[in-house]
């Protein structure tokens, strides 16, 4: 059994941020979103999508202030700049968080009170929405986190430390445009944690409870696309045709969530960035990868299924599940990610059983798509074998 809607139309290759004025765009008025760092200046693609949309005869305003691990004010200050600005559409430029924070915006332009009204876990009220989310146009300027194709946003709120993801239908974008020239200014250690992301999106789904042969289909193409070019990508960020092609198995990741889910290692990760604000997400992943998945290999998970991951991987005569784990630490050593350390963000072993009981509390639902129970014993085991 299986059930996929993706209603987003994605237009993949080099050089397509040159038709965007061609496209069908959904508005008259564009609120454009950028991130809160220097990067899409100065590599000059504010200025390249501004001119296209001029091309369209479209007006817009831009709203810079997007952080790393967005935070819930920042999301409602950008619903309120819409608004204000009577705009009728986003266009978020940029990588994962850009596009969280967008779709989120647009949903939440179009309802009144306080976000977290509308979150369905965690401390949130679980209200029913009353509008409908503007329209969104994703240009991605990573390969990361399949954003420009699914349907969610995950936000943090500080108070609470939650970093929970959240999506209703109407929050895919209407138009993604998914151009590998606008990755090459990525930096080698941001370019490693993106695409690991990527990578851990089709390897959780792959491993999870509702896998199914179209999710599938999806991530054994990601996880080969992502893993035989990351490294080159990472080394040689000018190569143009691997990051083509890491580009493009972070798109399928996407479309793999989309049929399929990820697993409780992202619950995992958002409890320790919901904490320290500072980590990158796919940095935490990382750190994360092994314990985690020797604890499911360790459990007799899925075994084929490592060892099919394995191949896809490079090594061609897997036989038995670590052969994953194999080829997962060389990935991280040629990417140069092996050493990555959770004491180097403040995290301390003392906070693993709150971690634990965050991850399970903001994003449990995640744990049902695994196919082995975790017990908060069993979280805490596998932060403190990930702890260096
Ligand atoms: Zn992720």
């Amino acid at each position: 059994m299986y059930q996929m809607h993706i209603p987003t139309n994605t237009i993949f290759g080099v050089g397509t941020l040159n038709t965007l004025h061609k496209q069908a765009l959904p508005g008259r008025k564009a609120m454009i979103v950028i991130s809160n760092g220097k990067s899409t200046r100065v590599n000059g693609y504010l200025d390249r999508v501004q001119q296209q949309l001029t091309m369209a005869d479209i007006a817009f305003v831009v709203f810079d202030k997007v952080q790393p691990n967005p935070l819930k004010a920042t999301v409602e200050e950008g619903a309120a700049f819409a608004r204000d600005n009577r705009c009728d559409f986003i266009v978020a430029l940029g990588g994962g968080s850009v596009m969280d924070a967008a779709k989120v915006m647009a949903m939440f332009a179009n309802e009144t009170g306080d976000l977290w009204d509308f979150v369905t876990s965690g401390t949130g009220k679980r209200m029913p929405r009353q509008g409908k989310a503007m329209p969104v146009v994703a240009i991605t300027t990573t390969a990361g986190t399949g954003s420009e194709v699914d349907t969610y946003g995950v936000i943090t709120n500080p108070e609470t430390n939650e970093k929970i993801g959240l999506g209703w239908s109407d929050m895919f974008p209407v138009l993604a445009i998914v151009d590998p020239e606008l990755m090459l200014t990525v930096p080698p250690a941001f370019t490693a944690y993106q695409g690991f992301d990527a990578l851990f999106h089709s390897t959780e789904g792959y491993i999870s409870r509702v896998a199914n042969p179209v999710s599938d289909m999806f991530a054994l193409k990601a996880i080969e696309n992502v893993s035989r070019n990351l490294a080159t990508c990472v080394n040689d960020g000018q190569n143009l045709e691997a990051r083509e092609k890491v580009a493009f198995g972070n798109t399928l990741s996407g479309y793999q969530m989309d049929a399929g889910s990820t697993s409780s290692k992202h619950s995992l990760e958002h409890a320790m960035s919901g904490y320290h604000q500072e980590l990158p997400h796919g940095a935490g992943l990382i750190m994360l990868s092994v314990a985690y998945y020797t604890h499911f290999i360790n459990a007799h998970a899925c075994d084929d299924r490592f060892i099919d991951m394995a191949r896809v991987m490079g090594i061609a005569d897997a036989n038995k599940p670590q052969d994953f784990i194999t080829a997962l630490v060389r990935l991280q050593e040629a990417c140069g990610v092996a050493d990555l350390k959770m004491s180097d963000y403040g995290i301390q072993p003392s906070e693993f059983l709150t971690l634990a009981k965050n991850a399970k509390s903001a994003m449990g639902s995640l744990f049902e798509c695994d196919r082995i129970e975790l017990s908060d014993e069993d979280c805490v085991a596998i932060y403190q074998a990930a702890y260096k």
